[in-house]
């Protein structure tokens, strides 16, 4: 599975050293057990199809069928699958209306939810070859992200929803894992962004897919078909599910959060010490 680093690794005296922050909050949250471990153990979760109304997003090249259509169907199929897994889940919007950026993280904080999930397809039209799959989380501070288009990268902004940097990476990596044993492991990377619609502002962990191109006529077509967007409904539900998995097990593993080591300057483990020595 690609992982972007923050940081290109550089050879000194014939040894890889990766950046410090790319030890802490890359490498380190993913050699703890991979469980987000929330502070809270409700279980809620709000799923935000993207796009919608006037805002179609992209089109598909067989024809005129939209993002915002396609995004909807996948996330009404992930709520019936996590529902069954005993979620409570919150769509964002549950019909075609456009919803402002803003009012898709106020849902979010209205349902006090634990986490929070925006699916998207993506399109590099008129280029028709680009494909695969990415998935996002916001980037740490002091880190420069993987994608701006566009909009400021300000690397030493802090945001709501870096508190969580270490679980969002853990949600993302599960996630994206899941999804490209559907996709066939066309594997675009996890990557870091500071979109400044869904995830800047959230107060829990928060990822953003690109679950696929719109603009590649091979994935517009598996998109396209309903029995697809299941299998990815059910990938990241299986992700979801392997990074914050049910009461029992986050009593458990209570000890292992991101928050706590980075609120106590407790020592990395013993693997990431290991690393550091060599
Ligand atoms: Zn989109």
């Amino acid at each position: 599975m690609e992982l972007r680093l923050g940081f290109a690794p550089q050879m000194i005296d014939n040894q890889i050293f990766l950046n410090a922050v790319d030890l802490k909050k890359t490498i380190q949250p993913l050699l703890s057990d991979g469980t987000i471990c929330p502070a809270k153990t409700n279980r809620i979760i709000v799923i935000d199809p993207g796009h919608g109304g006037e805002d179609s997003g992209a089109k598909s090249v067989l024809g005129n069928r939209y993002e915002k259509e396609f995004t909807l169907d996948w996330a009404r199929r992930l709520a019936s699958v996590l529902s069954a897994k005993g979620w409570q889940v919150y769509l964002t919007r549950a019909n075609d209306s456009e919803l402002p950026l803003s009012n898709r993280v106020a849902v979010a904080e209205q349902r006090k939810a634990d986490l929070f999930v925006s699916l998207h397809f993506n399109s590099a039209a008129p280029d028709n070859q680009q494909a695969g799959l990415e998935t996002y989380c916001l980037t740490p501070t002091g880190m420069p992200s993987s994608l701006t288009r566009g909009f400021e990268d300000d690397a030493t902004l802090t945001f709501p929803n870096n508190s969580f940097d270490g679980q969002n990476l853990q949600l993302a990596c599960a996630t994206h894992r899941a999804l490209l044993r559907v996709n066939g492991n066309h594997d675009r990377g996890v990557r870091r962004a500071r979109f400044p619609g869904v995830l800047r502002g959230q107060q829990r962990p928060a990822i953003l897919i690109e679950g696929g191109y719109l603009s590649n006529p091979r994935e517009a077509r598996l998109i396209s078909e309903p029995g697809y967007r299941q299998k990815l409904a059910q990938a990241v539900a299986d992700g979801i599910e392997a990074a914050a998995p049910g009461e029992h097990e986050i009593a458990v593993n209570a000890n292992d959060t991101d928050q706590k080591s980075e609120a106590t300057g407790e020592a990395l483990p013993a693997e990431a010490q290991r690393a550091v020595a060599r």
